[in-house]
């Protein structure tokens, strides 16, 4: 695995328990200095309530959503982790499109589930 590797982690709200779950159950391999750990606002309050490291975007309805797609075509976050609630609308929705097109543009892994989220990880781990 390159050094530093950046990886962004974003939960609506109804999905911030399975997210934590997820972290507390990748805990080991999120901690490494290898792995640069960045959120959504609210997202990046949890992350370090469990204390892992990470930084801070926007909450996603003010924009955190964007800013990460800014970096992922900056080519500096290498895969998204997105805790997608797919039961309820969102105000930001053209944000969350933009990103997830924004991934595809420039063939960024992205997870919008926990089974898809768990598979990427392990495949960080196989080097
Ligand atoms: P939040 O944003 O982490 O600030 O709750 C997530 C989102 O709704 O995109």
């Amino acid at each position: 695995m390159k050094k530093s590797y950046e990886i962004a982690i974003i939960a609506h709200d109804a999905k911030k328990a399975d997210m934590v779950q997820f972290l507390n159950h990748n805990k080991e391999i999120l901690i490494s200095e290898k792995i640069k750990l960045i959120a959504t606002g609210t997202t990046g309050s949890k992350v370090e309530n469990i204390g892992i490291k990470v930084k801070k975007m926007l909450s996603g309805p003010l924009g955190g959503d964007a800013q990460i797609a800014a970096r992922v075509a900056e080519g500096k976050t290498k895969m998204v982790i997105f805790f997608k609630d797919p039961n309820s609308s969102h105000p930001h929705e053209p944000d969350i499109s933009m990103l997830i097109r924004i991934c595809d543009v420039h063939n960024v892994p992205l997870a919008t589930n926990g089974a898809t989220a768990q598979l990427l990880l392990n495949a960080l781990t196989i080097d």
